[in-house]
């Protein structure tokens, strides 16, 4: 992991000193990576020593198990961030067996910026300037193209993400209401958020309840972000397709939901959402087997 991470903080290094475009993207990458970690140390650091012991303050045995329930959602979401980062999707055809004439016999697509062959799936990425393996999308939040090895972390990072940003928004609001009321009834007015600007900067809301609401109004957005994000990938690991086999209307790697399931997650699917499981997918993501070629599976 050290070896990967030196070796891509040399050619960010290397990006950043290239004009145009590369620049914009590359900036735009390292903008929602620190976006991200920003927001979760600040979200984590809130939530378990300011609104949980606030909240909790007459019952240590809730406020431990409390902080417990949270640990384990984040420490859960940044593990599968962290994963889903390092564990590259990133397709080179000098660490594969196949030469260029059986690659171009069997139809493969030629990939031009990389002056490579690529398997069926393999799309190439103009922000990570790698061919991806099943490429389903770049995410500027991780930083990182999600395809066939880091998809399965990927997707448990944004349930975790979104149930704690919704934990954390049920916090703040409990808190907030201590010093303005609760979000559901009259007082909404002091959650109007230009309202409370102006308040803040009159001097009649104290400062770190208007920077509470400030984050409780990020975390509201994160989990509406990661829930849509969380259901359209998940919706297409289901139908064993990426985003743009769904767009595009390909269906040909279609098979039953478990076997769909179980190509983007490995065996026992539903433990990655309890632990990272190291259970290997069926396919090695250069070869993929069609529908028709597993009737009866
Ligand atoms: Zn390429
Ligand atoms: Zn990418």
């Amino acid at each position: 992991m050290m070896e990967a991470l030196k070796e891509r903080v040399k050619s960010t290094i290397w990006k950043l000193k290239q004009p145009g475009v590369k620049r914009t993207l590359l900036l735009a990458n390292i903008g929602g990576v620190a976006y991200t970690w920003l927001t979760s140390i600040v979200v984590t650091v809130l939530t378990l020593f300011v609104t949980l012991p606030t909240l909790y303050e007459d019952n240590p045995a809730a406020l431990r198990f409390q902080r417990v329930l949270f640990t384990f959602i984040i420490v859960s979401m940044m593990v599968n961030y962290i994963l889903s980062i390092f564990k590259n999707s990133y397709f080179d055809a000098k660490m594969t067996n196949a030469n260029t004439a059986e690659s171009a016999s069997k139809g493969w697509a030629y990939c031009t910026p990389c002056q490579q062959y690529i398997p069926p799936r393999c799309h190439h990425c103009i922000v990570c300037e790698q061919c991806v393996l099943k490429r389903d999308s770049h995410c500027f939040f991780t930083g990182q193209c999600v395809g066939h090895r880091n998809q399965r972390y990927f997707v448990v990072f944004l349930f975790y993400a979104a149930v704690a940003a919704f934990y954390a928004v049920l916090g703040l609001e409990s808190f907030i209401s201590l010093h303005v009321g609760s979000f559901f009834s009259s007082n909404i007015v002091y959650y109007i958020y230009p309202i409370a600007t102006f308040m803040w900067m009159a001097g009649s809301l104290p400062g770190f309840v208007y920077l509470s609401l400030t984050i409780f109004y990020m975390c509201i957005t994160i989990v509406g972000g990661c829930t849509f994000l969380f259901c359209m990938h998940f919706y297409h690991a289901l139908n064993g397709q990426t985003s743009h086999e769904a767009t595009t209307g390909v269906t040909k790697y279609r098979h039953t939901s478990l076997k769909n399931l179980h190509d983007v997650f490995g065996s026992f699917w539903i433990l990655n959402f309890l632990l990272p499981m190291p259970f290997a997918q069926p396919s090695d993501g250069i070869t993929w087997s069609q529908c028709k070629e597993l009737k009866g599976y």
